[in-house]
Parts: structure tokens; C-alpha cells; sequence
């Protein structure tokens, strides 16, 4: 039996990104102990890269912004797939997250009579986004840090302990989630129900030493699966691991087809290609231009959209100034519109010489204006590409940014389903927006849903005082194992050469852009999943060399195992879904299809013991079924116009 440390938590937070800070801030106000283990260093998480800024109604720039605005925002830009109890909790409540913020000690930009600023944002009505500059990521996390130091000084007062409340452990991967139910941790009979958490089993990456953390709540906050895909914004961390953990778990996925595919990230050189180049690029002023020099974005107005719109570049350059009695510039549509457009244009011969567009301030700002207000971009294209944006055009296309897909979880209080005391928040949930994300509402998704995923999961592990759920042995060697295999991958008799690691991500990667990208073709997708069959075989062979201490080759291979299952959601998913939404374009099924308004696709483990290797790696790991979802409550759909509705509902919904 492997002898591995334990340590008791009430509460257990994977990831220090936004979510799982707010959710380890909440949780500990309400008096459970809790630990947050995070697999890089404490601060570096996708959160501190957010640029643009946080959406919330709070009506300091336009006075008729409203919950009820953002709310209709919302639904729009996820194409009304959107789980609505989500969309109408981040609406109402977004605000009071960013005043709580501000009193914790951010320090937002602020408008000329010193409120808090807001600055426009693709598909939001009105300038809803408080920001800090391009920076308002670093800004968030520094202040819920610093809200952690703080809890740690009164808990200290209080203990003569720093850490006896609130504990971080950084650099540590968490591999498996445990529950109780004997091995398989399926629970026992049907009278106790599906097996309950019970902790997580993790490795430092610095020593290599295994370790259980003991909970019955454990909070997923580990963000997305960019890695996955080639050119992506996204960095290291992003392999899908909370999807996966949840998926082995026994907890579905939701919508996984829907990844976001960012208008602009940069173009070239090739070594920074994908990174960001923010929304408030365009909100500040910033135009889309081809090899033409044409403002391009007029001629991709999607119906639903025309009405909201300029058709012209005197009505949309007027907006800027007067957006009362003018059409906003269509620069400014929802992502996956402007993602396709640029995706349009460059398929057509009118793209920029390294295969991207023109974004252009340059001829829009004064210098200083914009070294002001887009610092970061100022300073990452001079950098990077030797590119001044004061002076010339960026270059731009379309990046891996975002999923949309994730756990299925509660909307109210954030428990994912099928599994008592799993709790999911941030960028790994789904449901919240839907088809298509909008900019800046994943931060308030973090501060909305992380602080209700911590309230809950403190509650429930209060209930579970006295009836803490057992750690099971058993499971404990089984993740050992596990996590050890490929030291003796080439060993254990698998046919065929060794492999490495590296490669296989590479592979996967290139397929994934390649076949399951930002346009979909039925036969793309089905070689994708031919392809990820393939790289399952070959992951059991990725074998590592040396020990365990500081070893990036094998947390390389531990990596595989989470990015092949959700990489296998996403293509299943995608080649399921018959129509075109949101971040699922499918060139085979161009139109939005009003039939698939209210279905959800679930994605499951085929193993329902959540053993992998008791399942034919070259045969599919996931199943796939659909789910109906809730009708729209009444008060919620009255705030739209009949003509709008028309559009997204089938028939019988409208009728009801
Ligand atoms: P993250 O902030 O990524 O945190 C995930 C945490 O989980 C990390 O601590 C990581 O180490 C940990 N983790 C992962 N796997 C494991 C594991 N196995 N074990 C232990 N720990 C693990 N959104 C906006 O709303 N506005 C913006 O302006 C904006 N700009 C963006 C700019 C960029 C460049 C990018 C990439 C994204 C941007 N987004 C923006 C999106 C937004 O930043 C992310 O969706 C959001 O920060 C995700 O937060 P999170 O808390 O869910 O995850």
C-alpha cells in the first residue's frame, strides 16, 4: 500500500485562479477550514492575463444599462443556449462583486466624477466593462490575494497560525478526486446513493512526493482546455484537468462543442503566434481591415444582428461619441461573428501577408491616448514583433480562447451533478454562457459562481460534520499507480516503439486546430476521432526517463491522459451537433437550427467505474446523450421582443 502524507480539510479548492480564490475566500468566511492547491505558482493563473476588464450593469457610464440589459446581452451572445438561472444570477449579482472588490482595495480606472469606469465590449449594449487598464486581471488577483493575506493575519491572531484556516499549496497537481464506495468509488447500494467525495490524491511538481488532501467538498477551479488546440491564447496549465477529474469522478460535461475561437490574437512571428490581443482594442476605437484596406465587418451583419448595427463607417465612427442616436460599428458583434468573418477573408485572398487581418488604432488615436489606455499591447507588439501601434497595423486572426463546455452543475449553488459534494466554478463550469461567451463576463462568472461555489461547498461540509466520508486505500495505491505508469510504460509489454510525450501533444494539438477548429466538416471530425483513437494507444507507450523530483517529461504524460479525454468531448460533441451556434461552426450545417435551441449534449465516461484502463484504449472513452433544457422563466423571456424570440425558439416554445 503506497504511504502517502494526508492532511483533513473541510474544503478543498483545485485552482487559485479567480473562482477558486473567491470560492476559498467564501468558504473560510463561513467558517470552513479550507486548502487551495494550484498547479503553478500562487498568482499565475489564466485570471491575472484578463485584460479587457469585468462586465457588470452598473450604469456609471450609460445610465440605462441594468441587470436586465446585461442579462439580454447574455442570452444573445450564447444564442439563448445559455442556462438562463446562470445568466440571470451573473447579471444581478456581477455588480455587488465588483464593489465588494473595490472594498477589498482594487483600484479601478475611474470615470471624470470619480466612479468606477466602464469601457465598451463586443456584444454588450452598453460600456459595461470595469477595467484597469488592459491589466485588470492582475488587479483582481492581487486584491483577492491580498483578501487571502488578510483572513491569514486575523486567523493567526486567533490561532498563532498563519495557515490554520486557509492554507495554499502551490505547484502541486491534483490527479484524481476520491470518493467514498469502495475502489471504484460508484458508491454501495442503491439507498446510499452515488459514492461522495471523500478528497483529492496530488503531486508536488518540485519533489515529486504524492499527497492526500481529505474533504467532502471539493471545489473545481481549474479553468479550460486550451492546450489542446495549436494556436490558442491560453498557457501550460490549460489541459483540461477539471474537466477530466470531473469526468472520472462520474460527473458529465455540458456542451463541450462550444469553444471560443478569439477574433484577434497575434498573427505573427511565429514563436508568439495566438497570443491575445484584447477586445478593448476594438472597444477603444480599434478597426478590422483587409489586404484591400476595407473595413471588411459590414458585409458579415448576421440577420439577427442588422437591427443593432451601423451600416455605415460615418454611423459607426459617430457611436463613439453619441451611442444614443447611433448603431454600434460592427467591429463590436460577438466573437465567434467576427471569428468567422476574419476566418472569411483570409480564405478569400484578402488577408495580411502572415495569414491573419489589419487591426488598426494607429489612424484612430493619438499616440499618448493610446499608450494610455492599451499599455500592455503597446508594450506586447513592440516586444514581440518589433510592431509600433502607434505608428502601423497589428496583425491579427483568429485564437483558441475560451470553453464554454464544462461541468454540469447546479446553477444556484454550483454542485456538479451526479456526485455529492463536487462543486465546480470559473471556466471549467458550463451552462453560463451558452454557445459564445461574452468578453469580460468571464471574470464576473469567477467572482459570481466562485463566491457561490465556496458558500455551498463550506455548507455541505458543515452537514458533514461527524459523517466525514472515508478515504479508500485502495483508491489511493490505484492513483499512485496511475500516476507512476509511465516510468514503466515501455516495460509494461504495449506493443509497438516507445513514445514520447512531447510529440504526442504536438500531434494532438495540430489535429484538434486542424479537424476540430473554428469551421467543422463531418468527415474532418470523424478523422479527429480516429486520430485521438490512435494517440490513445500511443499515450500508453510515453514512457519517461529519470525520477520524480522536477521532472516536466512526466507531468507532460500525466497531462495526456486529460487532454485526450477532453478533446474526445469536444469532437464527439461537435460531430453531434447538427447546426451551426455560437463556437460551433459547421460548414456541412451553416444555419442556427431553432430545433436545437433547448438541447443539451452531456458527455459521460463510458466506464461508469471511471477506470480508463479497464476500457479498449483505441475504442471511444466517452458517451454521448442529449438533454432537454428548462423552459425560460416567463418574467425573464418577457424582456425580449416577439420578433427577437422568433428567431431562437421552435415553435412549441413560443407557444407555451
Ligand atoms: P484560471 O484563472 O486559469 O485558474 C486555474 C487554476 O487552476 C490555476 O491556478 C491552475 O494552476 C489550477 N489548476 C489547473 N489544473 C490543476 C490541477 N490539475 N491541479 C491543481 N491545480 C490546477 N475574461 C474576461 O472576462 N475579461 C477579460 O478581459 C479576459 N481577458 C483574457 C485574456 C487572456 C489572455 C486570456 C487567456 C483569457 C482572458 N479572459 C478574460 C478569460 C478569463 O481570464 C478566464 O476565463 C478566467 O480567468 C478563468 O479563470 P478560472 O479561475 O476559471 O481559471
Amino acid at each position: 500500500m503506497s504511504v502517502v502524507d494526508r492532511q483533513e480539510w473541510d474544503v478543498v479548492v483545485v485552482g487559485a485562479g479567480g473562482a477558486g480564490l473567491r470560492a476559498a475566500i467564501e468558504a473560510r468566511e463561513r467558517g470552513a477550514r479550507t486548502a487551495v492547491i494550484c498547479k503553478s505558482l500562487f498568482g499565475k493563473a489564466h485570471t491575472v492575463m484578463a485584460e479587457g476588464g469585468i462586465a457588470a450593469a452598473m450604469a456609471n457610464v450609460n445610465e440605462r444599462d441594468s441587470w436586465q440589459v446585461h442579462f439580454r446581452d447574455t442570452m444573445r451572445g450564447g444564442k439563448f443556449l445559455n442556462q438562463w438561472r446562470m445568466a440571470e444570477l451573473l447579471a444581478h449579482e456581477a455588480p455587488d462583486r465588483v464593489w465588494e472588490l473595490e472594498t477589498w482595495g482594487a483600484l479601478f480606472d475611474r470615470t471624470k466624477d470619480g466612479r468606477i469606469s466602464q469601457r465598451n465590449f463586443g456584444g454588450h449594449e452598453y460600456p459595461r466593462l470595469a477595467h484597469v487598464g488592459d491589466r485588470t486581471g492582475l488587479e483582481l488577483i492581487r486584491t483577492l490575494q491580498q483578501e487571502i493575506v488578510v483572513l491569514q493575519q486575523e486567523d493567526f491572531e486567533e490561532t498563532g497560525e498563519y495557515e490554520s484556516r486557509l492554507k495554499v499549496f502551490q505547484e502541486c497537481t491534483v490527479t484524481r478526486i476520491l470518493k467514498d464506495g469502495g475502489p471504484s468509488g460508484t458508491g454501495g447500494t442503491p439507498a446510499e446513493g452515488p459514492g461522495r467525495v471523500s478528497g483529492v490524491f496530488a503531486y508536488e511538481r518540485e519533489s515529486g512526493r504524492f499527497f492526500v488532501l481529505e474533504a467532502p467538498a471539493v471545489v473545481l477551479a481549474t479553468g479550460g482546455i486550451g492546450k489542446s488546440f495549436k494556436v490558442t491564447s491560453n498557457s501550460w496549465e490549460y489541459t483540461g484537468d477539471g474537466h477530466a477529474l470531473a469526468l472520472l469522478a462520474g460527473a458529465p460535461l455540458m456542451n463541450m462543442e462550444f469553444v471560443q475561437f478569439h477574433p484577434t490574437g497575434m498573427a505573427w512571428p511565429p514563436s508568439v503566434k495566438g497570443i491575445l490581443v484584447t477586445e478593448s482594442v476594438r472597444g477603444d476605437g480599434g478597426v478590422l481591415m483587409n489586404s484591400e484596406g476595407k473595413r471588411f465587418m459590414f458585409d458579415y451583419i448576421p440577420d439577427v444582428f442588422k437591427e443593432k448595427y451601423a451600416e455605415s463607417e460615418e454611423e459607426a465612427d459617430r457611436w463613439y461619441e453619441d451611442p444614443d442616436n447611433n448603431r454600434r460599428p460592427p467591429e463590436l458583434l460577438p466573437r465567434d461573428e467576427v471569428a468567422r468573418a476574419i476566418n472569411a477573408e483570409v480564405k478569400e485572398g484578402r488577408g495580411s501577408p502572415h495569414g491573419g487581418v489589419f487591426l488598426d488604432v494607429s489612424t484612430r488615436m493619438p499616440a499618448e491616448v493610446i499608450r494610455r489606455r492599451l499599455p500592455s499591447m503597446y508594450h506586447q507588439f513592440k516586444e514581440l514583433a518589433d510592431v509600433d501601434i502607434t505608428a502601423e497595423a497589428m496583425e491579427v486572426g483568429p485564437t483558441c480562447h475560451y470553453v464554454m463546455g464544462g461541468v454540469a452543475v447546479d446553477s444556484d449553488t454550483a454542485a456538479a451533478r451526479g456526485v455529492p459534494g463536487l462543486y465546480a466554478a470559473g471556466e471549467v463550469a458550463g451552462g453560463m454562457h451558452g454557445s459564445n461567451r461574452l468578453g469580460g463576463n468571464s471574470l464576473s462568472d469567477l467572482l459570481v459562481f466562485g463566491r457561490r461555489a465556496g458558500w455551498h461547498a463550506a455548507e455541505y461540509a458543515e452537514a458533514s460534520a461527524g459523517r466525514r466520508p472515508p478515504v479508500d486505500d485502495s483508491q489511493i495505491d490505484m492513483a499512485a499507480a496511475e500516476a507512476l505508469r509511465p516510468f514503466s510504460a515501455e516495460r509494461e509489454g504495449e506493443a509497438g516503439p516507445p513514445e514520447n510525450a512531447y510529440t504526442l501533444h504536438q500531434e494532438l494539438q495540430q489535429a484538434m486546430n486542424d479537424l476540430v477548429g473554428i469551421i467543422r466538416r463531418e468527415g474532418e471530425m470523424e478523422q479527429a476521432l480516429h486520430k485521438l483513437a490512435e494517440l490513445r494507444v500511443r499515450a500508453r507507450r510515453a514512457g519517461v526517463e529519470g525520477h520524480r523530483q522536477f521532472n516536466p517529461g512526466w507531468h507532460l504524460a500525466l497531462d495526456l491522459r486529460n487532454m485526450l479525454l477532453v478533446s474526445e468531448c469536444v469532437a464527439r460533441a461537435a460531430l453531434e451537433r447538427t447546426e451551426s451556434r455560437g463556437g460551433h461552426t459547421r460548414e456541412d450545417h451553416p444555419t442556427m437550427d431553432r430545433a436545437w435551441r433547448n438541447v443539451s449534449l452531456l458527455c459521460a465516461l463510458a466506464d461508469p467505474t471511471g477506470g480508463l484502463a479497464a476500457t479498449d484504449p483505441a475504442r471511444g472513452q466517452i458517451r454521448l446523450t442529449r438533454e432537454t433544457t428548462d423552459p425560460i422563466r416567463p418574467d425573464l423571456l418577457a424582456l425580449f421582443e416577439k420578433e427577437e424570440l422568433v428567431k431562437y425558439l421552435a415553435e412549441e416554445e413560443l407557444y407555451e
